[in-house]
């Protein structure tokens, strides 16, 4: 479903080039639970955000869904964003004043009509994940496990056919940490989701899961069951 095809990309900082990527290639098989890890600073993040059209290669291409991402204008990709993918971020990225329920319905918010309507989707999203009885807590109110729960729950709510998580765990504790992946693996089992997520903690990959490593702005390797 996502194909990667030489990417690079270069920041520039200043008068300074950094090249983070630098003609990395990969593909992403619809369906897959897709592990991107590698030390701190390798790109992980970069990539992430460009699979998820949040920000453009400096060159190469970005294939979803049989769908060029250069190709798009800015509202196709802002409906890419907004109705296609889940995202999940390690600052969970809710807003304070909301409630747990407002903060699922966030992206619908605008749109009245929307929003009362999916209202009894969120609160089921919610329930799922253990959170029925903080409903109406904001953020500050919640656990960061909690919090991090919301966020899936928001990231369900669009019934979204890609999630990309960016070191979804990594401001948690090992017992809420274990948690979230026990949520993105449920999903991940009941709606074939394609689920990627980007992490230097390899405590949760389990033995199904395909894992590429990125290695100075290229995949250093890839392992899955069927390679082996
Ligand atoms: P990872 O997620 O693997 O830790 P990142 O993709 O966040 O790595 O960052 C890779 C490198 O790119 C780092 O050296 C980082 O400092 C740099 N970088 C990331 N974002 C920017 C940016 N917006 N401007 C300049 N440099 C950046
Ligand atoms: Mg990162």
């Amino acid at each position: 479903m996502i194909r990667v095809e030489n990417i690079t990309k270069t920041y520039q900082r200043g008068s300074v080039e950094v090249p983070v990527l630098r003609g990395l290639s990969c593909e992403i098989e619809t369906g897959t639970f897709t592990f991107f890890v590698g030390p701190s600073g390798s790109g992980k993040s970069t990539l992430l955000y460009l699979m998820g059209a949040l920000d453009e290669p400096t060159s190469g291409e970005i294939v979803l869904r049989e769908r060029k991402l250069s190709a798009m204008g800015a509202r196709e990709r802002d409906q890419l964003r907004r109705n296609e993918i889940g995202f999940i971020f390690q600052s969970f990225n809710l807003l304070s004043n909301l409630t747990a329920v407002d903060n699922v319905l966030a992206p619908y918010l605008t749109i009245p009509r929307d929003a009362t309507q999916k209202r009894p989707e969120a609160i089921k999203l919610l329930r799922q994940v253990g959170l029925s009885d903080r409903l109406d807590h904001r953020p500050a109110e919640l656990s960061g496990g909690e919090q991090q729960r919301v966020a899936i729950a928001r990231a369900l709510l669009k019934k979204p056919s890609l999630i990309l998580a960016d070191e979804p765990t990594g401001e948690l504790d090992t017992e809420n940490g274990a948690e979230v992946f026990q949520h993105l693996r449920r999903l991940h089992a009941e709606l074939s989701t394609t689920v990627v997520v980007v992490t230097h903690d390899q405590r949760y990959i389990q033995p199904d899961d395909r894992v590429l490593e990125i290695r100075d702005g290229l995949i250093a390797t890839a392992t899955s069951k069927a390679d082996s």
